[in-house]
């Protein structure tokens, strides 16, 4: 295995070069508006100022006709004839200037209310316009305020067909007068100075040519002032694909450089637990995407080199069966497993199915959490020193520094995109010398987009199959009127020895409001389901972790019958026997969360429903998210519909990562971008570790430069 370039000593020479000069020194700034920048927009440099892209453009090119515009706030440009202008004075003293302007298909008022004298003589009735503003309603008239004002014998044609850039601003910037107008002449000052020698390409001369690609250089000119629609698009596709290919170059060099420095022990036996739990325990057959799934990680595993896996699979998926096999494997390479789960509910639960799973077979299963105190914590932690434990499950309380290893071989992450790589990395350090294998599931599907970024340095096995037999869970959108008959079905369901949840949902900054529904509903319940023929559990996020567990425990044990709660049940838990699942005030819920959710029943052989209420009133996001419930139980596809919906800023624990800190790319609508890139760098990194080719020379000085600006930009762990 070659050493990959991120590791090389490199010393790029450090020239400074026109984008490192202070951002007051820039034309038209000066030390006061330089000043403001930094505070407001943390612009500090030329090149700071440079790579603050345009948010959105105001289309110069197209002029409307006055017949045809709405009071819709948007900036418009019209051409046409000034044809009177008039003082009035208003009330209290406060005279405006109205202004008549026409075109071939209407009329158009327009008003300054401030200025007034200067206009007067600066305005010519008569002339001919070009006009531009935003168009609003004023005493009920569709009005443009305050319009920039342009003779048509002195436009500048090349200026007034063009794309205007606006940018992201503050209220203090505009008081310095530092508005995207101002900003647009500072920009354009700044950009006709430099030339392509300032801009140096970042991209192989190969890549540019075959994909189309604009250069750095005319990237950056266009994107801030694009002549047409072709040069917006291009310098946006290309910066696109440069910000992702430089992710995905990233990505690809720490896994190599891992793979170059952590060995692991290769567990080259499929031993007596392994085939013993096989042969005589497995409580089902396998599904053949299980399969296929274990054979890829023994052979991972059965590698000198560590595996860093990604488990991805839907719901229900059967993921735990498929850990417990690869933990086995650990076991029988006289190697201990652990695995970490996102909340203690879940980590109990991984615990209590696999020591089920186990039986009798001779596998020592330990638990570990933050509410595992004193004597019984002593024990666990000189239990695993000295390696007579085989198997520990917990929380994060497994990451610590006093919990010590006897020989730590596989480490299994099951999260739901909520442990960060830092915390996933300080795994690794868990065993002295060599690393343990580490394997990463998630609790639902990500999206492939998203999973190239955020998981782009590791190996990918997906469960593509659910288990046969299973019956399609029904999902029912339902308003709140017809809750009587919801009432009578759950009846019916409980009649039949069915369980149900009712969830209920929570918004962490009011907490008391969200207990308040849950309570009232409760209460409410408790009027349709009387004690002692019905029992109710309660689970909220606010109870103590013991009393979460013995309500828990009594809807396992089928004491209750119904499970209220809030979303402390979305993540992993299993009760087969429970088959209904509602879920109020549904429009509060995120897609993601809703899939969770509705995964909590279907576990069984009983046809399963997944009951949507809200009120009449959804916001038409709100409408989209329940519709796609309704149409697919597919949670990768749901997975895609949410990435669209919200963003990934939106979702659970992608923020911090910095990975997705893209200026311009969506990884939501930019897939085919995103492809293009990560091939092309998987191809470039497996041919030319070590960017020594000279066509690859532009790339290898990117690399060396993004690890000088970003100091943990090749660091490992
Ligand atoms: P998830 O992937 O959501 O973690 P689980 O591992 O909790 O799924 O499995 C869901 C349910 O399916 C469990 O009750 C499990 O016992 C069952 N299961 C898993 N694999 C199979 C299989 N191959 N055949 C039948 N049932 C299975
Ligand atoms: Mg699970």
């Amino acid at each position: 295995m070659p050493l990959p370039i991120i590791n090389q000593a490199f010393n790029l020479a450090n020239q400074t070069t026109i984008l490192d000069t202070p951002i007051e020194y820039v034309k038209g700034i000066g030390p006061s508006r330089g000043e403001t920048f930094r505070k407001e927009l943390n612009i500090h440099s030329v090149k700071n100022l440079l790579y603050t892209f345009p948010f959105r453009y105001i289309d110069r090119t197209k002029f409307h006709l006055i017949n045809e515009i709405k009071a819709d706030n948007d900036n418009i440009q019209l051409k046409g004839t000034l044809v009177t202008i008039e003082k009035i004075k208003g009330k209290s003293n406060r005279s405006r200037i109205s202004g008549m302007f026409k075109d071939s298909t209407g009329f158009i008022e327009l008003v300054w209310f401030q200025g007034a004298s200067w206009l007067d003589k600066s305005l010519k009735p008569g002339e001919e316009y070009i006009i531009f503003g935003k168009v609003s309603l004023f005493n009920g008239k569709k009005t443009i305020a305050h319009p920039e004002m342009e003779l048509l014998s002195d436009a500048n044609i090349a200026i007034a067909s063009s794309f205007d850039p606006v940018y992201p601003s503050t209220e203090k910037m505009d008081a310095k007068g530092l508005d995207s107008k101002a900003r647009r002449k500072i920009l354009k000052a700044l950009l006709s100075s430099i030339n392509d020698n300032d801009i140096p390409e970042t991209l192989p001369q190969y890549i540019m040519e075959k994909l189309k690609i604009c250069s750095a250089f005319e990237a950056l000119q266009w994107i801030h002032f694009p002549a047409n629609e072709t040069q917006k698009q291009l310098a946006t596709n290309r910066i696109k694909f440069e910000e992702f290919f430089y992710v995905q170059i990233r990505l690809l060099l720490s896994k190599m450089y891992r793979k170059y420095k952590y060995r692991s022990a290769p567990f080259n036996l499929v031993g007596d637990l392994f085939n013993t739990f096989y042969r005589t325990r497995l409580p089902f057959e396998l599904t053949n995407a299980q399969k296929k799934v274990i054979r890829e990680i023994r052979v991972d595993m059965g590698m000198a080199t560590q595996m860093n896996r990604l488990l991805q699979g839907d719901v229900g998926s059967g993921k735990t069966i498929v850990a417990l096999l690869c933990m086995l494997i650990a076991i029988d390479n006289g190697f201990q497993a652990c695995m970490m789960a996102p909340t203690e509910i879940l980590a109990q639960q991984h615990y209590e199915s696999i020591k089920n799973l186990l039986g009798d077979l001779e596998v020592n299963v330990a638990f570990l959490s933050g509410s595992i105190k004193g004597k019984k914590r002593e024990v666990i932690l000189s239990g695993l020193v000295a390696g007579q434990i085989d198997i520990i499950i917990g929380t994060h309380a497994l990451i610590e520094d006093h919990v010590i290893f006897n020989r730590l071989g596989l480490a299994i992450v099951d999260e739901q995109h909520r442990f960060g790589v830092a915390q996933r990395a300080s795994l690794w350090k868990k065993n002295e010398g060599m690393a343990p294998h580490i394997l990463v599931m998630t609790a639902t599907p990500i999206p492939r987009t998203l999973a190239m970024t955020l998981y782009g340095d590791l190996e990918v096995s997906i469960i593509d199959e659910l288990p046969p037999g299973r019956k399609e869970i029904k999902t029912i959108h339902k308003y709140e009127s017809t809750r009587p008959q919801l009432i009578q079905f759950l009846h019916s369901e409980i009649a039949k020895g069915r369980q149900i949840y009712i969830v209920y949902p929570l918004i962490e900054e009011s907490e008391k409001l969200d207990l308040q529904n849950l309570n009232d509903g409760y209460e409410r319940l408790l009027q349709y389901f009387p004690q002692p023929d019905y029992q109710i559990s309660v689970v909220h996020g606010r109870m103590k972790a013991a009393d979460k567990d013995w309500e828990m425990q009594r809807f396992i044990n089928r004491t209750t019958q119904i499970m209220v709660a809030t979303t402390v049940i979305e993540v992993g838990v299993n009760v087969p026997n429970a088959s209904v699942m509602v879920i109020e005030n549904t429009e509060r819920f995120g897609l993601s969360q809703l899939h969770q959710l509705r995964g909590r029943v279907g576990r069984g052989s009983d046809q399963s429903y997944c009951i949507l209420m809200t009120d009449y009133k959804i916001s038409k996001e709100g409408r989209q998210r329940i519709q796609t419930m309704v149409r697919t139980n597919n949670g990768f596809e749901i997975a895609e519909a949410d990435l669209k919906l919200r963003g990934p800023g939106d979702i659970q624990g992608t923020q911090q990562s910095g990975l997705l800190d893209f200026k311009l790319l969506n990884i939501g609508t930019d897939r085919a971008i995103m492809d293009t890139a990560r091939n092309i760098a998987l191809r470039i990194i497996e041919d030319d570790p070590k960017l020594e080719r000279p066509i690859h020379e532009n790339i290898r000085i990117q690399v060396l430069r993004l690890r000088q600006q970003y100091k943990d930009w090749g660091r490992i762990s």
